[in-house]
């Protein structure tokens, strides 16, 4: 891989670190008083489901669950109304992707995945990142992939990445596990509590305590616009 696509992966980075720094910043009201009040805020979502050489991994209505239970939990837990981030919330990105990005491992291999050429072709399709430099709303990218190996959903680098990863299971034999990413790039960590939202398994509840509702909405990726 060339020195200038590792420059861009460092360029990404780094403002990624200074946005989610500013947009703390921003959001500190939110932190420090949100127990007072709660106003609806806003959270835009975008769902890219990558093609093997046999085609999308998955169907357009196979995200509705998925798609039904952020809604309903970010609704219910955080007063964060979900709403696509351009028509549609579910897109199919037709091109094969390359290997690199249908098959990822999880935790740090997925955040270095990010500087290689997985990460190339997540950048060329982020929502947000595309169309202009910085986006105003922040979207966060699910992009649907063959195999997170070992899990069914990643979120490589947290709050400082604007994609998560969910694999074919994480579609079909769960529907929290897109939320409980989601809420990973909001800077949410895991809860030990298996009613909580961010229990690590998918056995999880859709639970969420106050602090976690002021650290979501302190977010960068949740807005008032
Ligand atoms: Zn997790």
């Amino acid at each position: 891989m060339g020195w200038f696509s590792r420059i861009k992966s460092a360029v990404r980075q780094v403002v990624r670190v200074v946005s989610e720094a500013v947009g703390r910043v921003l959001g500190l009201g939110d932190l420090l008083f949100g127990f007072l009040t709660f106003p609806r805020k806003r959270l835009r979502l975008h769902v890219a489901i990558l093609s093997d050489a046999n085609g999308p991994l998955v169907t357009e209505p196979d995200l509705i669950p998925s798609i039904d239970y952020i809604k309903r939990v970010f609704k219910d837990r955080f007063n964060v109304d979900v709403l696509p981030y351009t028509k549609s919330y579910v897109y199919t990105l037709p091109d094969t992707a390359p290997a690199a990005a249908l098959d990822v491992n999880e935790g740090v291999d997925a955040w270095l995945a990010d500087f290689g050429e997985a990460g190339d072709y997540f950048a060329k399709h982020l929502a947000g990142w595309n169309a202009a430099p910085v986006s105003f709303t922040f979207p966060v990218t699910v992009y649907v992939i063959r195999d997170v190996i070992g899990k069914k959903g990643n979120s490589p680098g947290g709050p400082l990445v604007d994609y998560v990863l969910l694999d074919v299971d994480g579609v079909r034999l769960s529907t929290s596990t897109l939320a409980h990413e989601v809420a990973h790039a909001c800077g949410l960590w895991h809860s030990g509590t298996q009613s909580n939202l961010m229990y690590k398994r998918d056995n999880r509840g859709d639970g969420a305590k106050g602090w976690q509702k002021n650290l979501l909405r302190s977010s960068r990726h949740v807005l008032y616009w």
